[in-house]
């Protein structure tokens, strides 16, 4: 009889890791001597991560690979259709052909410059950036979360040159997400990433699309007003119709600042460049990061001209910011976006995408809704609690998304995913939704 891959066979396989680790604990066994000596297995890199990587995150015990185009494979030999993207980062699914070369090139001449000088690919990056976005001026960092800081800062600074430092206060909402360093977790609204590490500056949070309760926040001391046109990690909410206007209009009345955190919903994952373009907003500045790199760390902050004082020379920087390998990494995603009719596909494919979902939620009670804007999905579940089973049992049959706001199972597949991965993807999502029924 042969031994069933992910039957018993595979829940006792599961365990030996955790025998191995105590082994080593006991001293019967000793350690891998670091990762180059260490025999390059699954199970041994399993128990290596287990007692040598930070345990921030929650892992299973899956070490990914490769991937290609919109599947990846993991150390086991198992194939995954990627609806998620590395959490809506990777545009361009995996290895594709455009950005490997292009990257392999730009490090055969130049890596690294940091701001001393200028370099080409950032400034063409800069340029094109300006042109999608209608902003003047782009600002680089490595992160989202950096990409968020650069903008809040931008707000303190512009007052301040202005004699008006008591405009400190930021207005932000509920249940947003703006990253993790103490200036985006001041502005982010859930205690599940605030707890343990206040205080934290002076922001006001008003319940996300509720335009009159925000007028209530808003005062002489206002300096900005921070919004996600799509609430990405609070679980695929978009801004309801005319919030974002409102807001827009608010801060024209209130003399504040309007920054849109379009680090999720930007470069093209809702379907134009930036999400507030579908409802025509001009934000003041707008952060960027994820899909802009498409899986090569590069964040931006763009703003419009009459900010382009507000942080003078030596204010603010970064070692990294626009280093010409991570400005030639975005000036190929936003190429192959736009260039050869990427995007384009996306949103002819996000039609059937949202179809599809619509189709799932009329089929299977644990689905109480869908929403979304392009390739940026959530399906709501009734009972948020059946979330990280579902997920599991998606993974055991090859399909990966995420899990965002402890209620949506969040889909964000490669812009370049094919109809037929898609359908794969979704129809094994509908067998294991019926599973769940
Ligand atoms: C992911 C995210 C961030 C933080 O980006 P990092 O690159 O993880 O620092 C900020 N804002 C939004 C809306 C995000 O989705």
């Amino acid at each position: 009889m042969s031994c069933a891959p992910y039957g018993l066979g595979g829940q006792v396989l599961r365990l030996v890791p955790f025998f191995v680790e105590k082994m080593i604990n006991w001293g019967i066994l000793r350690p891998p001597m670091n990762a180059s000596t260490a025999p390059s297995s699954s199970l041994s890199l399993l128990v290596s991560a287990q007692r040598h990587l930070y345990p921030n995150y929650g892992q299973p015990d899956v070490i990914i690979e490769r991937g290609r185009g919109a599947r990846l494979w993991d150390t086991e030999g198992r194939s995954y259709i990627d609806l998620f993207a590395g959490i809506a980062v990777s545009s361009l699914g995996h290895a594709h052909p455009r950005l490997v070369q292009a990257l392999s090139d730009q490090a055969g001449r130049l890596l690294h410059l940091s701001n001393y000088y200028y370099n080409a690919p950032n400034i063409r990056l800069a340029e094109r950036l300006c042109a999608l976005s209608g902003m003047d001026r782009a600002l680089f960092c490595n992160s989202g979360t950096e990409a968020v800081e650069v903008c809040l800062k931008l707000a303190r600074r512009h007052f301040y040159a202005k004699g008006q430092a008591d405009r400190h206060v930021v207005v932000a909402f509920e249940n947003s997400f703006h990253g993790r360093t103490m200036g985006s977790l001041a502005v982010t609204g859930q205690n599940k990433y605030r707890d343990g590490f206040g205080p934290l500056g002076s922001v006001r949070h008003a319940p996300f699309g509720d335009l009159e309760r925000t007028r209530a926040l808003m005062s002489a001391d206002v300096a900005a007003v921070i919004v996600e046109p799509v609430q990405g990690e609070g679980g695929v909410i978009p801004a309801p119709e005319g919030f974002l206007v409102g807001l827009r209009a608010l801060c024209d009345e209130f003399g504040a600042m309007l920054i849109l955190d379009e680090v999720q919903t930007g470069v093209g994952r809702t379907g134009p460049f930036l999400a507030a373009q579908h409802a025509g907003v001009l934000p003041d500045a707008v952060a960027l990061a994820k899909g802009l790199g498409a899986g090569f760390p590069i964040g931006a902050m763009l703003c419009r001209e009459h900010l382009s004082g507000a942080l003078p020379k030596g204010s603010h920087g970064s070692t990294y910011g626009g280093n010409p390998l991570a400005s030639t990494a975005a000036l190929t995603v936003l190429s192959v976006l736009y260039d050869d009719g990427v995007l384009s596909h996306a949103n002819v494919l996000s039609e059937r995408l949202v179809a599809r979902l619509e189709k799932l939620v009329e089929r299977h009670a644990v689905l109480s809704a869908r929403r979304g804007l392009g390739m940026l999905q959530g399906l709501v579940l009734c009972d948020g609690a059946l979330g990280p089973a579902i997920l599991t049992r998606l993974r055991e049959r090859g399909v990966l998304v995420t899990f965002s706001g402890g209620t949506t199972i969040r889909l964000t597949p490669p812009l370049v995913i094919s109809e037929t991965e898609l359908d794969e993807g979704l129809a094994v999502l509908d067998e294991v939704l019926g599973e769940f029924s």
